[in-house]
């Protein structure tokens, strides 16, 4: 109890005091919401099926049909999870004004819905498919009617092309919220990176960017040592007690009792 409060109370203190301070959020902080991580030993998606096989931009072009089948349902249910205390309290945090903005790997909206803001989801999101001919936009809902209705792989209503979800696959090139997030943290001093273990490239590059860097994670990651601050454990046990101190901190500085 005694060392993690300590570093706490230091990693908030290194919030208050920063200019600009970014999150960077991978899939440590949507597990406790249920979504299976990718790479934890074990458990990890990818350690259980071959992304390379289910996941890829080839796999896709080579057999849409057996593409859905593998990832469909699996992403529909994403949107049966709940946010969890770790995305509300980087939603405080930046309503609070100490988070410029928050870049996250996972395509899952759980950001979103517990109302961050400034969100730049580098590997996509599964809000919406385009079709691959002419690029029109579908909610994935339509995706999923056509799925379940048997028409597989589902295709444009107006062209008749492929649909495919607006997400980063295996093998194809970073999208634009990439490009947004590394122009944004031009003038980042710190980064809260946020169950991210920090091995998938070129997102790993991010932190090179920032000053300073604060790590919370449940496993080590190759960061660690050049860390300002490292706090191990689950995210949604760590950052609402970060923003507490935060707030406490707030409350003494406006020398309000309010
Ligand atoms: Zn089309």
């Amino acid at each position: 109890m005694g060392e993690i409060q300590h570093l706490l109370e230091q990693a908030a203190q290194l919030v208050a005091q920063s200019p600009c301070t970014f999150a960077l959020t991978g899939a440590g902080v949507s597990t406790e919401s249920g979504i299976p991580d990718y790479r934890s030993a074990g458990t990890g998606l990818w350690q259980q099926v071959d992304p390379m096989r289910i996941s890829s931009a080839s796999a896709l072009h080579r057999d849409p049909a057996a593409f859905y089948r593998a990832n469909l349902e699996r992403w529909m249910s994403y949107r049966d999870v709940e946010p969890n205390p770790a995305h509300y309290a980087l939603a405080r945090l930046e309503e609070l004004g100490y988070l410029a903005g928050l870049i996250t790997q996972n395509v899952d909206s759980l950001h979103r819905r517990a109302g961050s803001r400034r969100v730049w989801e580098v590997h996509g999101h599964l809000r919406t498919c385009h079709c691959l001919r002419c690029a029109a936009s579908y909610p994935m809902e339509e995706a999923a009617r056509q799925f379940r209705g048997g028409i597989n792989p589902p295709l444009c209503g107006r062209c008749g092309g492929v649909l495919r979800p607006d997400v980063v696959l295996f093998e194809d090139p970073m999208g634009r919220d990439y490009q947004g997030a590394v122009a944004a943290m031009g003038g980042c001093h710190l980064l809260l990176v946020v169950g991210s273990s920090l091995q998938v490239y070129p997102v790993a590059f991010l932190p090179e960017l920032a000053r300073q860097v604060i790590i919370i994670n449940r496993d080590p990651t190759p960061w660690d040592d050049r860390a300002a601050c490292v706090l191990r454990g689950n995210a949604g046990d760590i950052l609402p007690r970060m923003v507490e101190l935060l707030d406490r901190e707030r409350g003494r500085a406006s020398g309000g009792e309010v």
